[in-house]
C-alpha cells in the first residue's frame, strides 16, 4: 500500500505530462485546456471557437474532422 497523498502527486504529474505533448490540431499551440476526441485529434479553446459553427450544429456536440465521432462538449 502506497500512501495516497503520493499517488495523487503521481497521477497529477502524470496528467500534466500528457497535456503538454498535446497540441492544437489547427494552430499547433500547446494549450492548458483543448478539446480531444478519442481518435487523437486535438482542438485549442480558440480554435473551437472559430470552427464552432463547421464543427457542431447544436452547441452540445462537435463533430471530429478526422474520424467523425461526436464528441460532448460537457465530457472533458
Ligand atoms: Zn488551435
Ligand atoms: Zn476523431
Amino acid at each position: 500500500m502506497q500512501n495516497t497523498s503520493d499517488n495523487k502527486k503521481l497521477s497529477y504529474r502524470e496528467k500534466k505530462e500528457r497535456q503538454k505533448t498535446r497540441s492544437c490540431h489547427c494552430c499547433k499551440v500547446i494549450s492548458s485546456f483543448s478539446w480531444y476526441c478519442r481518435c487523437g485529434f486535438t482542438i485549442c479553446q480558440d480554435c473551437m471557437k472559430e470552427t464552432a459553427w463547421g464543427l457542431s450544429c447544436n452547441g452540445i456536440t462537435w463533430v471530429c474532422p478526422d474520424c467523425g465521432e461526436q464528441n460532448g462538449y460537457g465530457n472533458q
